[in-house]
């Protein structure tokens, strides 16, 4: 699995506060190269797979928020059946590519349940167009499921310090706070791991992305940012405590 983070977002993303993962499923290396190129361009966070079979359980570890999904792959699984395998318990977009204009093809496509599905050869501009189109699609459910029931958005609390895990936002006192994405994302995974030791290496891991270059510094810096905006006193932390030589625990 190759896994690139990316820094610059694009505007919808940036609406959002943070990077969407796509999923590319093409054995083609050229095409692979061309998509992945340009959509990490558009500042998503792409990872590509070969063949069928990775293919799947990538998409089931990953948790994509979209999926570009070529029909004819090798590897024993092709892109329709993959697709009616995800779609028993995913719901993420799915866009077809097929290099055979057939009309079955298409057809069969979306009834199995892809969203939408290109033809080859098509343009990059048309591809990044779906793309953004299906990503908004399922922001602006999203915001609809938002708006009518938010009572059942999951949060999590200490003391008066509460995240909103659909909103991504913190807040102490119901005073939402100006964290930035990987701020809140740190924050959310000390707080789920409350009173346990985690490592820089695994919050590196766990909040960057297991193949991040930069060190483990950049988790320092973060925490460092996270306390002056959630402790008390942050020059003496009493809910992001260091654990020396190890990395850090969430105290309640
Ligand atoms: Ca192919």
């Amino acid at each position: 699995m190759r896994q690139v983070p990316i820094h610059n977002l694009s505007g919808d993303d940036k609406i959002l506060g943070m990077t969407k993962k796509i999923l590319i499923v093409e054995d083609e290396p050229a095409l692979q190269e061309t998509l992945s190129y340009n959509l990490k361009r558009e500042g998503y966070q792409v990872t590509v797979e070969g063949d069928g079979i990775k293919g799947l359980a990538t998409a089931r570890e990953m948790q994509p928020d979209l999926i570009v999904l070529d029909i004819m792959l090798p590897g024993g699984l092709d892109g329709l059946e993959i697709t009616r395998i995800l779609r028993q318990k995913m719901n993420v977009p799915i866009i077809m590519l097929t290099a055979r204009d057939a009309e079955i093809d298409r057809v069969l496509g979306l009834e199995i349940g892809a969203d939408d599905y290109l033809t080859k050869p098509f343009s990059m501009r048309e591809l990044l167009a779906r793309v953004k189109a299906q990503l908004r699609r399922v922001r602006l459910i999203r915001d609809e499921v938002m708006t009518q029931e938010p009572p059942s958005e999951p949060q999590l609390a200490f003391g008066n310090l509460r995240i909103n895990i659909v909103r991504h936002e913190a807040s102490i006192n119901g005073v939402v706070l100006h964290l930035k994405p990987k701020e809140y994302e740190l924050l959310q995974y000390l707080m789920e791991h409350q009173g346990q030791v985690v490592s820089r290496e695994h919050i590196l891991e766990q909040v960057w992305g297991w193949d991040f270059s930069g060190g483990s510094r950049t988790v320092d810096v973060h925490v460092r940012w996270l306390r002056e905006k959630i402790e008390p006193d942050p020059t003496s932390p009493s809910r992001i405590i260091t654990v020396r030589g190890v990395g850090y625990r969430f105290e309640d």
